[in-house]
């Protein structure tokens, strides 16, 4: 990954994956190298749970990079202005504005580094993350290793009370007592219910 400043104009990292798989760290790696060129850089992430350090963006080994915290796709824009290296972290709990926010800064030339969840707990594309996949000039999907098998993970898995977590449950759920953990394919337990509103091709049509 030989990676400099464009010259003429701005462009998209997208890093995907499970939990575990270093999403952060490596958004965390990408802007610290930045910095070091000599670029202005700047990390932002949601404001989902702030109840675990708000100024930081820090991976579960415990990597770390100051970070701001923004709301609205609108906000991202705004604190991102002036810089040339934009890292957004936990870039799927953005609305859709996220997609035309991330374009216009760069077309006005900055460098922006979206990390975030591919999938959902139920295995589905995430918010905007497959807009996001599209128009990135480079795309680096990350694996975690399988809590289960010890395997390549590329799927997070929601347990409540360590049973798999209903299908139906809530995308986003901040403060729940859940637990995630990185599986692969063969160990992943799709929740109760999935197997009547399957295939994710229906689902994805609007027709379930
Ligand atoms: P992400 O942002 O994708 O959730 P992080 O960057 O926060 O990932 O954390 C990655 C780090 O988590 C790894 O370097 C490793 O030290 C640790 N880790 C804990 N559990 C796992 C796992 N199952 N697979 C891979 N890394 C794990
Ligand atoms: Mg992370
Ligand atoms: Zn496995």
């Amino acid at each position: 990954m030989i990676r400099t400043q464009p010259k003429g104009g701005g462009w998209l990292e997208v890093v995907c994956g499970p939990m575990f798989s270093g999403k952060s760290e490596e958004l965390i790696r990408r802007l610290r190298r930045a910095e070091i060129a000599g670029q202005r850089a700047l990390v932002v992430k949601p404001v989902i749970d702030d109840r675990y350090d708000v100024g930081h963006v820090v991976s579960h080994a415990g990597a770390k990079m100051r970070a701001v915290t923004a709301t609205t796709p609108s906000e991202v824009q705004r604190l991102a202005q002036g810089y040339d290296a934009v890292g957004i972290d936990e870039v799927q709990f953005f609305d859709e504005g996220i997609i035309d926010a991330i374009d216009e800064l760069v077309r006005r030339g900055a460098r922006v580094v979206a990390a975030g969840l591919a999938q959902d707990f139920r295995g589905l594309p995430f918010g905007s993350m497959p807009t996001l996949l599209c128009v990135a000039e480079f795309v680096d999907k990350l694996e975690a290793v399988c809590h289960r098998c010890g395997g390549p993970a590329t799927m997070t898995q929601r347990l409540v009370d360590g049973s798999p977590a209903p299908f139906e449950g809530e995308t986003i759920q901040v403060g729940a007592l859940d637990s995630y953990e990185a599986r692969c394919r063969a160990c992943f337990e799709p929740g109760e219910d999935a197997s009547r509103v399957l295939p994710v091709t229906l689902i994805h049509s609007g027709r379930v």
